[in-house]
């Protein structure tokens, strides 16, 4: 099989068993988007997921992106691009000026900078507060406690388009207790958006709410 076709067949079942937790969660067919992850991965194999009908992708570094996407726009006018990985304040313009959705938004300061370039941009992609809900270390996130505060702050103080919440739990142990606690929480503030569940873990996140699944390697393949 040619890369493309594997591609386009990773696709196939990868919608199978979107579609399978979402009924097994007596969810409404077509309830769960699916962000295809292509960092790492070439222009070439987005276009191929294209042309398999998948129309909403997600980087994680914007300086790829911004190599990859702007260029594909012509010929595919409905695609979505999602910044997904961490973000650093002084590529916030840029995010904004190619990003439909930025799903890391993690701290005051990036919160303000998105602001600015919305303004100096005159574009508002839907912005994601990402919550570190294991409380790890090494992750990038706001604390679960703080949650609250800081998405008044996001809305009151910046006036940003706050669509949803985004996590990425612990890799070691059962998601499913922080899955819940972000799409409660969403929903306790009215938002509509949950973005969560990878590849390993994209069907238990489904279960519990998640809007948003961001799978990478079971479509492309593992990443060199
Ligand atoms: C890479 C990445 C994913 C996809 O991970 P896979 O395990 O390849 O499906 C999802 N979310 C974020 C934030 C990522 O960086």
């Amino acid at each position: 099989m040619t890369p493309a076709e594997d591609i386009a067949l990773n696709l196939a079942r990868l919608r199978e068993r979107i579609a399978e937790a979402t009924a097994r969660a007596n969810r409404p067919a077509g309830s769960v988007t699916l962000v295809a992850v292509s960092k790492t991965h070439p222009a070439e194999a987005v276009v191929a997921a294209l042309g398999a009908g998948q129309r909403v992708f997600g980087e994680n570094r914007v300086q790829e992106a911004a190599t990859k996407f702007p260029g594909l726009r012509p010929d595919w006018p409905d695609l979505r691009l999602h910044v997904i990985g961490a973000l650093q304040t002084n590529k916030a313009r840029e995010a904004v000026r190619i990003a439909d959705a930025i799903e890391s938004l993690d701290r005051p300061k990036l919160a303000a900078a998105l602001a600015e370039a919305m303004a100096k941009e005159a574009r508002r992609p839907e912005v994601l507060v990402q919550v570190n809900v294991g409380e790890e270390p090494q992750k990038a996130g706001i604390p679960p406690a703080e949650t609250d505060a800081f998405l008044r702050e996001c809305l009151e103080v910046h006036g940003l388009p706050v669509s949803g919440l985004m996590c990425i739990p612990p890799a070691e142990g059962d998601p499913r207790r922080h899955f819940t606690w972000l799409a409660e929480r969403a929903a306790r503030h009215g938002l509509p958006v949950v973005s969560m569940g990878m590849s390993g873990d994209f069907e238990a996140a489904i279960a519990c709410g998640a809007t948003h699944v961001r799978v990478g390697s079971a479509i492309f393949g593992t990443r060199g």
